[in-house]
């Protein structure tokens, strides 16, 4: 929670501001995601019974490659700007006695910024269908057939059967 009596008690000034964040892990699209080092820092600007913050957020986000199921680290970087009322409309938050929770706003606007999947790198080859391996770390070869399919494969493995049941 961050203090805004001074903004509240001078309108139309603004005041620094910095604080660490904690955020509590959430699930996200059927993923963990975990925030570390999260930090917010800028301006708070007091005005009649409100208080505005244009701020910036750095938060570093644990999750999992879409593909690999490798854990990624990705640093974000978020623009916060938030208002905060003693009656908050919508789009409003609360000042609860001389307090915001400017958390809460920057956790919110993280949320909406989050990328719709997480990959470990762009071309990640991620897991073998067949074999269940890595494949950035290790190529196997179980999907060399299902890439280029050989329409005689089929047609040999019949062959083949009959053969050994001739035999
Ligand atoms: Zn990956
Ligand atoms: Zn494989």
């Amino acid at each position: 929670m961050t203090d805004v009596s001074g903004a509240l008690k001078n309108p139309g000034s603004s005041f620094a501001f910095s604080e660490a964040l904690e955020f509590e892990p959430c699930e996200i699209m059927g993923d963990v995601l975990r925030f570390e080092d999260a930090a917010l820092s800028g301006l708070l600007f007091g005005a009649e019974e409100t208080v505005s913050i244009d701020a910036e957020l750095n938060v570093t986000v644990r999750a999992h490659c879409a593909r690999c199921l490798e854990e990624v680290a990705c640093p974000m970087r978020v623009q916060v700007k938030a208002d905060f009322s003693r009656a908050p409309g919508e789009d409003e938050y609360p000042i609860a006695g001389h307090l915001i929770d400017a958390g809460k706003a920057a956790f919110d606007e993280l949320l909406t910024q989050l990328p719709m999947r997480f990959l470990c790198k762009e071309d990640c080859l991620g897991l073998c269908p067949v074999c269940g391996s890595n494949r950035n770390k290790s190529l196997c070869t179980c999907l060399e057939g299902a890439v280029r399919p050989n329409p005689f494969s089929a047609l040999n493995v019949l062959l083949h059967d009959q053969n050994n049941k001739e035999v």
